[in-house]
């Protein structure tokens, strides 16, 4: 599939464009269709595989442009994959009024608090690090409408469940959840149970 065949707004379709991506991944032809509709989705996929543009690509096509509002938030295990997904988040938001900030654990915390009084729409996070935010209330939750998990077992291996399982209750229920993961242990299994409306599974 061709991404100016999956009913993408112009400003996407350029910015994909830019970024030399001409046919969209097995992961992105799966995941884009169903996420746009906005159906939770498991998306069981390796990194490499396209994954970051399968949600990012959806989740650009619900953020209200110019809005100085959180609307959505990325977990993500690692500071090296917040700031790449921030990036790439980023590179397909260029001709959209839309910023993505990159929120981990090791960054000066008023450094982070400064971005965010420059309001970005999405905020890419380590779990540990969102939680410090929460409780400081710099980080505000009521307009949150879209949560991604990335490399969700890696979380769990890192010890961040708690920290997600907190997390979700604390956003708004009336919210899309996507998932992304290599492998789906128990605890992930039951993530997903708990806090997602009738998950599609999708596996690349
Ligand atoms: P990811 O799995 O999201 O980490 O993506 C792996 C790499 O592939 C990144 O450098 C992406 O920018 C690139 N990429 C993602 N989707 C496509 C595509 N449809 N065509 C070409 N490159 C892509």
């Amino acid at each position: 599939t061709l991404f100016n065949e999956l009913g993408l707004h112009d400003k996407i379709i350029k910015a994909v464009d830019d970024m030399g991506f001409v046919k969209a991944s097995p992961i992105q032809e799966q995941v884009i269709p169903f996420a746009m509709e906005g159906m939770d989705i498991i998306g069981q996929a390796q990194t490499g595989t396209g994954k970051t543009a399968a949600f990012g690509i959806p989740l650009l096509s619900k953020i209200e442009e110019g809005s100085t509002e959180l609307q959505s938030i990325v977990l993500a295990p690692t500071r090296e994959l917040a700031i790449q997904v921030s990036e790439e988040i980023n590179r397909l938001a260029k001709y959209k009024n839309i910023n993505a900030l990159p929120v981990y654990g090791g960054e000066d915390i008023m450094k982070q608090i400064r971005g965010l009084k420059k309001r970005p729409q999405i905020v890419v996070a380590t779990p540990g690090r969102f939680m410090d935010h929460m409780r400081r209330k710099t980080i505000k939750l009521d307009s949150i409408h879209t949560v991604i998990l990335d490399e969700a077992d890696e979380m769990l291996s890192m010890g961040f469940i708690e920290d997600i399982e907190t997390i979700l209750e604390e956003v708004p229920n009336e919210r899309q959840t996507l998932l992304f993961s290599a492998t789906m242990p128990p605890r992930i299994k039951n993530i997903s149970q708990k806090f997602m409306q009738d998950p599609k599974h999708i596996a690349v």
